[in-house]
């Protein structure tokens, strides 16, 4: 056995094992959620041409200097320039052209009056625009005009490769005129469960079995992650099952196989020289809470991680070690993960090791406030299921009181995946 490891140095030693995986275009509407494999520079200004932000008039700043109520500057409107239109005609002393929000400025236009700084008080693009046009007031350069290149200039880099898009990522490269992108490819992982209590669900339970829950959790947690979980199903505690699911998971292609249980002191002898026969596999004690025992190793070439069974174990073993691997997997560079500070609505302990303790964050008057949630065995998942955070007490901690402050990760984050 070897020595127990921090889990810092566990994660550290984890990622060592992986590297991106390769590249694939999609197109924009397909792009949501996954990881930019390059940088995106842009390749002319935005907004494209300076343009008005209002409905109203374009005009020469000095034609108005005297402008008010009572003694308006009556304007010639020499054209009417909606949205979409090219404007053509050159603003000339004591000339405005009609303009609508969007449209682009006149040459020579230095700013916008709004319709309600006239007597032109009309906004509907159906109406006809008038031959002349009263101003209430003067008004200074720039007003109401958005000039080219406020936003994006030329040849910026607008989005860093390695970044995951989001929606607002997706509308500015569809801005830019960029309908297609390269991104990583997403990760294939294969799960697999071992233990011969073990049933799937669409099977009649029978005495001393129980469902697999593992694989569930770990499928829903693979794909909200982004990835594409490729379940292989469960074997029994026999190295042929072992065996066979493992070279079904490499038939099938996956960048990680992920297997649950078998990791304890008794089992791992058996699990180890299966993968070994075609690979290898260390056995690390990790200083946390759940989930102390992990696997690693790779088979055939392809990484393995084995989490301890129990199904809240399983869980934090994903949170702390597999989601950092699958984020290298898909091309990520950085942590996605903010860690919150919560004050403790209730005292709390734990034998020293780093734990993760299953919470309900709330936020009240006084700021980010955390409860337990119920028994903290690694078995109950019921106290899983009413958190919505774990809270992380750093080695060494073996109780903190009500009031203190304690790091947390949200769980109930929005879907990465889109
Ligand atoms: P093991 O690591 O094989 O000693 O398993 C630890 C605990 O986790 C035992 O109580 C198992 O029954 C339970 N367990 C193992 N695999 C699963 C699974 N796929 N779903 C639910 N519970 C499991
Ligand atoms: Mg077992």
């Amino acid at each position: 056995l070897e020595r127990l490891l921090s889990v810092s140095e566990a994660l550290q030693k984890l990622l060592n094992g992986f590297k991106p995986v390769d590249v694939e275009r999609v197109a924009l509407a397909q792009a949501c959620g996954r990881v930019l494999a390059q940088e995106v520079a842009a390749g002319y200004d935005l907004p494209p041409f300076a343009n008005s932000s209002m409905d109203g008039f374009a005009v020469r700043t000095v034609d108005l200097t005297n402008a008010s109520p009572e003694t308006p500057v009556v304007l010639e409107v020499i054209e009417d320039v909606p949205a979409g239109k090219m404007p053509v005609k050159t603003l000339g002393p004591g000339q405005a052209t009609r303009i609508m929000t969007g449209a682009q400025l006149s040459p020579n236009g230095q700013a916008v009056i709004p319709v309600e700084d006239t007597d032109f008080n009309y906004r509907d693009p159906g109406t006809q625009a008038p031959a002349e046009v009263r101003v209430f007031r003067p008004v200074s350069s720039g007003e109401n005009v958005r000039p080219a290149g406020q936003d994006v200039r030329a040849g910026e880099i607008v989005l860093s490769s390695h970044r995951r898009l989001r929606p607002q990522d997706i509308g500015l490269l569809a801005m830019l005129g960029i309908g297609e992108v390269v991104v990583f490819r997403r990760p294939r992982i294969g799960l697999l469960s071992t233990g011969d209590e073990l049933l799937p669900v669409d099977a009649p339970l029978e005495p001393g079995k129980i469902y697999d829950s593992n694989s569930y959790t770990l499928f829903a947690l693979v794909r909200r992650f982004g990835c594409d979980p490729v379940p292989l199903g469960i074997a029994n505690d026999e190295a042929m099952a072992v065996e066979r699911l493992l070279d079904q998971a490499i038939s099938q292609k996956v960048d990680l196989i992920l297997s649950t249980a078998g990791v304890s002191v008794g089992a791992f002898d058996f699990v180890k020289s299966v993968v070994e026969k075609r690979g290898r596999l260390g056995f690390w004690r990790v200083n946390m809470r759940p989930g102390k025992p992990l696997a690693f190793g790779h088979y055939r070439e392809i990484p393995f991680i084995g989490l301890p069974g129990n199904p809240v174990s399983t869980f934090v073993g994903f949170e702390v070690f597999v989601r950092p691997a699958l984020a290298k997997l898909s091309g990520i560079e950085g942590s996605e993960r903010p860690v919150l500070r919560l004050t403790l609505a209730e005292p709390v302990e734990s034998d020293g090791r780093e734990s993760y303790l299953r919470a309900y964050a709330n936020y009240t008057e006084t700021g980010w406030t955390a409860r337990l949630t119920g028994h903290q065995g690694s078995g109950n998942l019921r106290s899983l299921v009413d958190a919505n955070a774990l809270l992380i007490l750093p080695s060494g901690v073996k109780s903190l009181p009500i009031g203190a402050e304690v790091e947390a990760w949200l769980m109930d984050e929005p879907l990465p995946g889109c």
